[in-house]
């Protein structure tokens, strides 16, 4: 089993100017594989700075607190580093690699992974299936990655990546935002067969209580302004749907 331990992290946005702006004021989370733990919270309260401060974006400076991954040191690995440690992001916007193809960009993080080429004999089948499974069309493996892609189909690209490098902790961030509800199944479905493996831990960060209907969570933080203010099982999700994020919003300023 693995193991990523969130302690008292705080987290500033680098402004251009070089200045600091806080973001997170100290976030206690453990994920285990196997397990998948929804973040909910309204737009702008970080959810996607704390992704992308596990995942190590130079635009974030961590101020304080600890992530570790099975006890290593994830704030001292490179971005390289922890993409092989097993971390795995699926980011709010998907961004364009010109020039690279699907077929070649999947090979590519598969080999950076696990330190050696897939089987050649293999692993073209195990794209194939990858791709059927996320319903796209076989000939996206041409593609340039996320070049022209509908929000859909960026989403699915996301997951495809998610089967074919099986991380130990996969952080989704908004994976469910522009997507039809049949786009939704479908990814959703690609979620639960890497967390059913029980290899894998699922971050899933989402605004909408919609994609819980599809993958439910053993546990449910709610986030607002930086921190994590309440947690629960799946039914503090169905107690979000039907009372928003607005009762939160008064204690949201007070020092915890
Ligand atoms: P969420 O994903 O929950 O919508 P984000 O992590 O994207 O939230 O943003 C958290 C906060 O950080 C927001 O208030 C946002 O405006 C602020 N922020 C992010 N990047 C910058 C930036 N470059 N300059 C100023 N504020 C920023
Ligand atoms: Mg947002
Ligand atoms: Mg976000």
């Amino acid at each position: 089993m693995s193991t990523l331990e969130i302690r008292d992290l705080k987290v500033s946005v680098k402004l251009p100017e070089g200045e600091l702006k806080p973001i997170l004021y100290g976030v206690d989370l453990t994920v285990d594989s196997g397990s998948t733990h929804a973040i909910m919270g309204p737009n702008g309260s970080g959810k996607s700075t704390l992704a992308y401060s596990i995942a190590g974006h130079p635009k974030y400076e961590i101020t304080g607190g600890s992530v570790t991954l099975d006890g290593a040191d994830v704030l001292a690995m490179s971005v390289d580093e922890r993409a092989r440690a097993g971390l795995f992001l699926a980011m709010q916007y998907p961004v364009e690699v010109p020039g690279v193809s699907v077929a070649n960009f999947l090979r590519t993080a598969k080999t950076a992974i696990d330190g050696e080429a897939p089987k050649l004999r293999t692993w073209g089948g195990e794209l194939r299936g990858a791709m059927q499974r996320l319903q796209m069309d076989p000939a996206f493996a041409q593609r340039n990655v996320n070049e022209g892609f509908s929000g859909g189909e960026k989403k699915r690209h996301e997951i495809v990546q998610l089967e074919l490098l099986k991380p130990k902790i996969a952080i989704l961030d908004e994976t469910d935002s522009g997507l039809d509800v049949d786009a939704l199944r479908v990814v959703s479905e690609g979620v639960n067969r890497v967390r059913d493996t029980g290899d894998t831990g699922v971050l899933l960060i989402t605004h909408y209580t919609r994609i819980l209907r599809y993958i439910k969570p053993d546990f449910v933080h709610v986030f607002v302004a930086g921190r994590i203010v309440e947690q629960g099982g799946p039914e503090l999700a169905d107690k979000l749907e039907a009372e928003g994020y607005e009762r939160y919003a008064a204690g949201a300023g007070s020092a915890r």
